[in-house]
């Protein structure tokens, strides 16, 4: 664990342990996860919490597919069986519903091929998933609208493992509860603007210098240029934006209804009866965070997919960019240069299912501990070695 020293900045105010940057739902699990371990935690945001990618409305919680067992895989099954545990003591500590819940998820089947695959995967889920979770193919759908039994000509998958949750209930719990502890403090309209490495000081958007013992990288899309200077080639490609749009209706749907997944569209509903949808997938965009007519034809899809909310009022549309590895997977650790310097970014579409064991990791090596597993290809130097790659081509 890093001790606090008396400021190498020259200010004679004693530095942080760990100045954690961008408090999306990454730097908040890691500055509440730090602060749980005795750290004293600097968390700054160059906006208001929320801001990024973790500011919307959606909060699906989708395991990735039982068959072809690795890693990440693992990592993710792990994460989105404990945090329900997670969630609930934040939720005792704060007294704010987060409004998660396991609805479990379906997924209609459109094809003889893909019900095949579904069999087949029975058995891998049960081996990955174990006893816990189930994961069946039924013939159709057990209500008639939800989804439209049209859309499931070979049947239906009926998974019990995904959750979903309130990702702005979840950031004013986590927010919330980082505000009653004495050794965080959160320094909102401040941004990162550049890292003195040989001092270990961060330079701030209002002209301050802040010294800390460790920096984490939590700062979205924006974490990957900052990583890349640490690692010492500035230029070199990490990761980044794929913009997502979704919208919100005012359905009044039961509040227990499973998740359903078709074709990259997701449609849930929270705990209050509104129903989200989800999500557009740009690599190319000119306005990040405005909706356009590619959310029209999001909701007339989801609509004639889930009957129920054909008639629903559109009643919130948002848009905003997911932060990507160039490894896809998410990138978590110390800059192998600037050990000093830890990446938590890359959560692209399945942060809020992870971001607490993300954290767990991060946590775990500033105290020396073990922690969770982390995949090698979650390592700066597994995305360093991609970006390379694709920067002098094959
Ligand atoms: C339409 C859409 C739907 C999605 N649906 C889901 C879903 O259902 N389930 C799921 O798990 N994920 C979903 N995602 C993905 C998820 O939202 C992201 O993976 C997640 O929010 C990333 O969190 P983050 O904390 O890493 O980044 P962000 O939330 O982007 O947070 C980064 C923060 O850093 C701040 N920042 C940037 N630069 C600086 C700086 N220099 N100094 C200080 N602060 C800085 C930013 O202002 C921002 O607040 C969705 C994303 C989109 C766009």
């Amino acid at each position: 664990m890093v001790v606090a020293d008396s400021g190498p900045d020259g200010t004679g105010q004693p530095s942080p342990d760990l100045v954690v940057v961008g408090a999306g739902v990454a730097g908040l699990w890691l500055a509440l996860k730090a602060a749980r371990a005795g750290l004293s935690v600097a968390l700054i945001e160059r906006g208001q919490i929320g801001n990024g990618a973790s500011g919307g409305f959606l909060g699906a919680l989708m395991p990735h597919s039982p068959e072809r067992w690795n890693g990440k895989k693992e990592f993710q099954f792990r994460a989105l069986v404990d945090l329900e545990d997670e969630v609930a003591r934040l939720e005792g500590e704060t007294g704010l519903p987060c409004g998660y819940r396991r609805v479990g998820r379906l997924l209609p089947l459109p094809s003889g091929r893909a019900r095949e695959t579904a069999l087949e995967n029975v058995a891998q889920a049960r081996a990955n998933w174990g006893a816990r979770f189930s994961f069946d193919v039924a013939h159709t759908p057990d209500k008639h609208d939800w989804p439209s039994i049209l859309w499931a000509p070979h049947g239906i998958v009926n998974e019990s493992l995904s959750a979903r949750l309130s990702p702005p209930a979840l950031l004013a719990a986590l927010s919330t509860r980082l505000a009653a502890l004495p050794n965080v403090t959160v320094r909102q309209e401040l941004a990162l603007t550049g890292i003195d490495h040989g001092r270990r000081v961060a330079r701030l958007s209002d002209g301050s210098e802040l010294a800390f013992g460790h920096m984490a990288l939590a700062n979205g899309v924006d974490a990957f240029g900052f990583v890349a200077e640490a690692y010492g080639v500035p230029d070199l490609i990490l990761g980044g934006p794929v913009k997502g749009q979704a919208a919100l209706l005012n359905a009044a749907a039961p509040p227990d209804s499973p998740l359903v997944y078709y074709d990259g569209i997701y449609v849930l509903v929270h705990q209050n009866g509104l129903v989200a949808i989800g999500s557009t997938s740009e690599r190319e965009f000119d306005h990040p965070t405005e909706t356009d007519e590619q959310l029209d034809d999001l909701i007339k899809r989801a609509r004639k997919l889930c009957p129920l909310i054909k008639e629903a009022p559109v009643v919130g549309r948002w848009a905003n960019v997911r932060p990507r590895a160039v490894g896809r997977d998410p990138m978590l650790g110390p800059v192998p240069a600037a050990p000093h310097v830890l990446a938590m970014a890359g959560g692209f579409k399945i942060s809020f299912g992870i971001a607490h064991r993300m954290a767990d990791c991060l946590v775990a090596g500033l105290a020396g501990k073990k922690g969770p597993d982390v995949p090698e290809s979650f390592a700066v130097e597994s995305h360093a070695a991609k970006a390379a790659k694709a920067k002098t081509g094959p």
